[in-house]
């Protein structure tokens, strides 16, 4: 199973979101054998980001964007569930503060990125910057259009400076999205988790997917790649992300560091 390149968005190319289908588990048997697979990938995580903290060469980067409800909050909780919390920080992205709107868009986003040895989730990003902000014309075309550019020159500085950066678009359907918020609906221990305002984001659905089409078609590069995950079922999105952060670590080919001195000279009384 490779799923780091089926699910890649090539770059160069533009996806055709209404043709992936959010309900398929491409390269994945079934529901049963993807827990085995996922519980394996857990651990193999849990021993990678030993060594990524041992080697401290490479940081890691994962990037959560989705529409509402396609849950980014669940992968971080599923997929992340072996990491060691320190030496891994989770940034959420909401709407700018002033003082953050008082700066360039990147400025809150580079400030959180994870230093050497230590993984980073980011649940929303700067893709906000050409998603929500084109779709609701929060500053001017002229404006978010320049974004594009800035935004693969930034990911190019931190690649170079030693940030893998694995971005995962979750992809589920607007008729999935709505069974969610239904049930939502349904259990008086999730309705914190509603707002009128999602419910009525739903109408622009149609101009969201053509944010998402431009920003991964113009935003997937060799060295920040997006991979579409369809996520209408919970369990290949959690397994597709997971098998994904797992094969890249393993191309890093991460070595433990050799010992200060010679170990055979310690002496231990
Ligand atoms: P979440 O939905 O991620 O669990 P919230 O319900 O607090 O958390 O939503 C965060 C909100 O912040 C979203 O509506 C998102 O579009 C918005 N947001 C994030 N970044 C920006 C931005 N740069 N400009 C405007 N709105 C933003």
């Amino acid at each position: 199973m490779n799923l780091n390149e089926r699910l890649m968005a090539k770059p160069g190319t533009t996806p055709d979101l209404t043709r992936l289908n959010p309900g398929a588990t491409p390269g994945v048997k079934g529901k049963k054998a993807a827990a085995g697979l996922l519980k394996r990938n857990i651990d193999r995580l849990n021993e990678l980001q030993y060594l990524l903290y041992a080697e401290n060469k490479h940081a890691v980067l994962v990037v959560l964007q989705a529409m509402d409800a396609a849950g980014k909050d669940g992968t971080i909780r599923h997929v992340m569930a072996g990491l060691n919390p320190q030496g891994c920080s989770v940034t959420p992205f909401k709407v700018p503060s002033d003082e953050e709107r008082d700066h360039d868009f990147l400025w809150r986003i580079h400030k959180a990125a994870p230093r050497i040895g230590e993984f980073g989730i980011f649940n929303r990003s700067h893709y906000e910057d050409v998603l929500v902000v084109r779709v609701h014309s929060l500053v001017p075309p002229e404006v978010w259009s320049k974004r594009y550019e800035q935004i693969n020159a930034f990911e190019k500085l931190l690649a170079d400076n030693g940030v893998t950066i694995l971005k995962f678009f979750l992809h589920i359907s607007k008729e999935e999205q709505k069974r969610r918020f239904r049930k939502r609906l349904e259990d008086p221990r999730k309705h914190w988790k509603l707002s009128q305002k999602d419910f009525d984001e739903r109408a622009f659905w149609e101009d969201y997917m053509q944010a998402y089409t431009e920003a991964l078609a113009r935003c997937s590069t060799p060295w920040a790649p997006w991979y579409i995950i369809p996520s209408d079922r919970k369990w290949y999105r959690n397994l597709a992300v997971s098998q994904i952060i797992v094969e890249v670590l393993e191309q890093l080919d991460m070595q433990f560091p050799p010992p200060g001195m010679d170990v055979s000279r310690f002496r231990l009384e």
